[in-house]
This record gives C-alpha cells, structure tokens and sequence, in this order.
C-alpha cells in the first residue's frame, strides 16, 4: 500500500523533474542564444562601420586626384590649346599607372574627350561625346559629378567627373577619372564577414565576396536599375535564403553551397556620403553553437543531478527492503520460537504430570496404609460404640462417634491432600504461604517417613508468603522428600531437617538429609539423570529438571549442595511478598 503511495510519488516527482530540466535547458538555450546574436549584431555593426570608412576613405583618394587634376596645369593647356591630345594623354597615362586609377580622362567644355590615358587601348575613344554622362551633367554645377555603373562583362566602375575652370570661374572643360571596383576590392576579400554595399537600385554594387557583386536585393531597390545604365543580363538576384526566427532575432537561411554563411545575421545601415547602404552578414553559428554547447552542458548537469537522485533513492528503497525482509524474517523467527515454547510446556506440563504419577505410585503403599489405619480404627470405634449403645452407655458412644468423624477428618486430609497433587495445574500464579503447602506436603511423606524409620525435624516460619502455585510448589516439596528418603534407605542415620525462613526480600526452604549425597552433583538438574532403576514406580530422571523449571517459573531458584558430613541439601530460594501485598 505505502510503497504503492511511494512509486506514485516517484514517477510524479521523475516527471516534474524532467519537465522542469526540460524547461531550464530551453531556458538555457534562448538566453545563451540572446546574448549571442546581440553580441554578433554589436560586432556587425562594427564591421559595416569599419567597411564603410574603408570604402569612403578609399573613394576619397580619387575624388582628391580627380579634383587635383581639375586644376593641373597640363590639362588647362591641352584645353586652351597650349599642348596636344597626345601629349596630354601620355601625361594621363603616367598618372592612372601611378595612382591606380583605371582611366583618366580629359573633356572640352562640350563633353568631347579630348585626352585620354586609355588611347592606346582603345583610341576610338578620342572625340567621343561624354556630355551626357550623369556625372559630366552633374560637374557642370561645378559640384563633384558621381556616377557609377557595370559594362557588359559586368564589369563595374566608379566615375569622378570635375569641371576645369576658367580665371572667371565657367567651366572650360571636364576631368573624369574612372575606378575599376574589382581592383578596389581586391585587398577585401580575406574580410571574415561578408559586407556589401547596396545602391539605390537594390544592386550590390561593393562586396569582399565576388559572388555578390551585381546581384540584386529588390527589397532595397528606390529607383529602376536603368538608372545606373546596368545592362540587364549582368543582374542576378541573392543567393535564395529563407527568413528564421530564433532568439528574438530573424536569420537569413541560405542554401549551403553559396559564400553565405549557412544562418546569417544581418545588419543593415545607410552610408548617407555614396548613397549606399551596407549590409553585413554576421555568421550566426558561433551564437547557435555556443547556445546548444550550454544547453547540453546544462542537460548533462541535470541528467547527472537527477541520476545521482535516482541511485540514492533506489539504495534507499533497497535498504528499506533489506530491513523490511529482515524484519520479516525475525518475526518469523519469533514465531517459530513462541511455538516451540508452548510446545516445550505442553511437554514439560505432561512431564509434571507423568513425574507425578510415578511419585504417586511410589507413594501409594504409604498413603494406602495411612488410609488403612483410619479405615480400621474407624472399625473398632463403630464396633465398640455399638456395643456401647446395646448396653445403654449412651455418652461412651458418643465420644467413640466423636473419633470416629476425627478418623474421618484424617482421611479426608489425606485425600485432599492427594488430589490436588494429582491434579495437572496451568492456573496463574497467585499468593500462597509456603508453610502450609509445607505442611501438607509433610503429610503427604509423613507415613511413608515414619515406615522406613526416618525420622523428620522441621524449623518452619509460620507464615511465609510468596507469588506461586500451589499445587506444583507442594510436588516440588514432595519430590525432595521423596528423593531424600530414596537416597537414605541405606543409610544408618535416616533424618530429614526441613528448615523455612525469611530473610528480608527471600524466602529459602531448605531440605537436607543424612544420605550419601549426590555422586554426580553437576548432573543433578539434568532431564533424565537417574541412578535409581528405571521404571515406572522407580527413577525417571526427570524430577528434579521438572522441579528446577517449576521454581524457576515463579521467579525463584533451586540449589543443590553435598553437605560436609554427608548428605544432601536442596534449596528453594523464592521472592518473598511483603506483608502488604501478602495481605490482600
Ligand atoms: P529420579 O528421582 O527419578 O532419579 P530426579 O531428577 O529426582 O530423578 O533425581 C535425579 C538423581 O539425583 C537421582 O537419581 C539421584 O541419583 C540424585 N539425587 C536426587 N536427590 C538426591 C538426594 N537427596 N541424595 C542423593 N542423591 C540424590
């Protein structure tokens, strides 16, 4: 039943637990999670920064050399007709190679090229009219004109257009100094995070990963890509990517065989200064991953916690087994032993009684001649009291009468006597005087005694009281007498002293003879221990084990000793009951 309660408890305890361990690595997980994609949101932001001012800064150089050579003196020669094409554009030439720029170029105040340092190349290009160019329109403000575009071969430039000014301040003519952006990126490509800068066409214009260069993310296009003179066939879309939520951030999936991290986190921010807007895309595996070692560490921690619960619990139920079979087991042993004490009483009662018979038997030639000499006297006194009365001596009758109901009275004592010595007695203990069990018990041995010469000296107190049965206190008495008389019957001096007494808590009864003592006196309790013949009206061996056991039972004790002049001594040694308990 408890154990039943217990099991229950158990499992419901076994599933909270993993519930709640459940519930802690999830925990776990989303918090470790958090707080790693918001540091790789914090350190995107850096790198789109970082990016950004690297690109600004390299930009810049060019627009200062387009600025620079705005104002050379070579190129408002060529413009005022001071120096030739040709000459002008080996001086071009020299610049690109010495500043990297791809092309440099020189325009009449209509847009024509007049100079080039691409001439060798491609020399058509002398004479062309640039005067619709975006940012040739724009440097006609006098502002800064900037452009850029892909051909198409998909290559991409940046265009820096300046006008170049006349001492009134118009505009004589034009500089455009061309960047070819794959040689820009070049020293980009070993960048760990992907970063790329986006126009207002939605067109990835910069990147570190030459894959994204010219693919297009519509979500970000302002104005049609025809703007930027994009020839159609060099546009791609993105890599195909799917959107995830997770730790509160959205991921962007991509397929794995692109250059994309598989799971990125994207930052985005808008660089004002080129009109672009630069993307990073942070991988996300060092957050996931980090996030799932934890959770597992935290899972592991628990399963071990809980593993170690479940072994203390499961010792702890074996130990309670092991107490509850060992338990079992005692109660059984103890159960076992109460049965073979009632048996061993059953057997010891039966015994008692058989011990009994034979002290009868051994006794009936006593008690039959006592009973006899009554018998007789009672005959004569009924024959001379009728005589008596035939002869009219009335009062003589009478008093032969009053003997004979004297001679009836003996009688009855001895039979009285004999009864309850016979009797099997299982009653409780209860208050009885030692003394007139003693009494009766000398009774029972007197003739017997007086028969075989023994002569019987007794110093008893008059009232002795303790707890005892009667009946079996008197066969006590009556065996020690008996074995006395046994074991004088060859002896020259035939005397049993019998002395009772008190002294303080305990009452001794000691019964001593003039016998030859006993041969063997560590034997003497033994069941079965006999020198006497053995049979039915002889020697069982069993009357002083019995008689042991009985005094025993009533708390007491019974002793044996040789006396010194020879003979033996029995003593009963019993608790004695004060005067107000003996009272009531
Ligand atoms: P049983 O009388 O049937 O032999 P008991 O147990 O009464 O059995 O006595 C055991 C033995 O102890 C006797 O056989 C006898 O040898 C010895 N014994 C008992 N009482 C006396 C005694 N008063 N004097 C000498 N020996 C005795």
């Amino acid at each position: 039943m408890g154990s039943a309660l217990d099991n229950q408890r158990l499992r419901a305890f076994s599933i909270a637990y993993v519930v709640l361990s459940l519930v802690l690595v999830a925990t776990t997980y989303q918090l470790s999670l958090r707080a790693g994609l918001d540091r790789l949101t914090r350190s995107g932001k850096v790198v789109v920064e970082q990016s950004a001012d690297r690109l600004i800064a390299q930009l810049e150089s060019y627009r200062e050399l387009t600025d620079l050579m705005a104002r050379h003196p070579q190129i408002s020669a060529l413009i005022e007709g001071r120096s030739t094409s040709a000459r002008t554009s080996e001086f071009l030439l020299r610049i690109s190679l010495i500043t990297g720029a791809k092309e440099v170029h020189t325009l009449d105040s209509a847009g024509r090229v007049l100079a080039s340092s691409a001439f060798e190349d491609h020399p058509q290009v002398i004479g062309t009219d640039w005067s619709d160019r975006p940012d040739v329109i724009a440097a006609k403000t006098r502002r800064m004109g900037v452009f850029h575009s892909a051909d198409r071969n998909g290559q991409r430039s940046y265009y820096f257009a300046r006008s170049v000014l006349r001492d009134d301040g118009s505009p004589q003519g034009y500089v455009v100094v061309k960047v070819n952006m794959d040689e820009l990126e070049a020293e980009w490509r070993i960048d760990e995070t992907v970063v790329t800068f986006f126009d207002a066409a939605g067109v990835g214009f910069v990147s570190n990963r030459l894959g994204l260069a010219l693919r297009r993310d519509e979500t970000l296009e302002r104005v049609p890509p025809a703007t930027f003179n994009y020839p159609e066939r060099v546009l791609s879309p993105l890599p195909g990517y799917t959107l995830v939520t997770t730790g509160g951030k959205t991921l962007w999936q991509f397929q794995s065989e692109t250059e994309m991290p598989n799971r990125a986190l994207v930052t985005s921010q808008d660089i004002p200064l080129i009109e672009m807007t630069a993307r990073a895309f942070v991988d996300a595996r060092p957050a996931l991953s980090q996030a799932r070692l934890l959770a597992a560490l935290a899972a592991a921690l628990l399963s071990l916690f809980g593993l170690a619960y479940a072994v203390f619990v499961q010792s702890r139920a074996r130990l309670a087994d092991q107490l509850r079979l060992e338990a079992e087991a005692n109660s059984q042993l103890e159960a076992r032993v109460a049965k073979r004490n009632t048996q061993l009483q059953q057997a010891q009662d039966n015994l008692v009684q058989a011990s009994k018979l034979t002290a009868l038997g051994q006794m009936s030639a006593g008690i039959s001649h006592e009973l006899n000499q009554p018998i007789a006297a009672i005959q004569n006194y009924a024959a001379n009291a009728k005589k008596l009365i035939e002869r009219g001596r009335e009062p003589e009758a009478s008093e032969n009468l009053t003997l004979i109901s004297e001679q009836t009275q003996r009688m009855a004592r001895i039979i009285h006597n004999l009864r309850g010595f016979s009797r099997k007695e299982t009653e409780p203990l209860e208050r009885v005087n030692v003394a007139s069990v003693l009494n009766a018990s000398i009774g029972l041995a007197a003739q017997r005694a007086k028969s075989e010469g023994i002569s019987l000296k007794v110093d008893a107190a008059p009232e002795v009281w303790v707890d005892a049965g009667q009946v079996r206190l008197q066969q006590v008495i009556v065996n020690l007498f008996s074995n006395a008389m046994d074991a004088m019957t060859d002896s020259p001096r035939k005397e049993i002293t019998v002395s009772l007494s008190q002294r303080r808590d305990q009452v001794q009864l000691v019964v001593s003879d003039t016998g030859p003592g006993l041969s063997d006196i560590g034997r003497a309790f033994e069941p079965f221990y006999t020198t006497k013949e053995i049979g039915a009206s002889k020697g069982l061996g069993l009357g002083l084990s019995i008689s042991y056991g009985i005094i025993g039972s009533f708390g007491g004790l019974l002793s044996v000793e040789n006396l010194d002049g020879g003979g033996a001594a029995f003593t009963i040694t019993l608790p004695a009951l004060s005067t107000q308990e003996a009272a009531q």
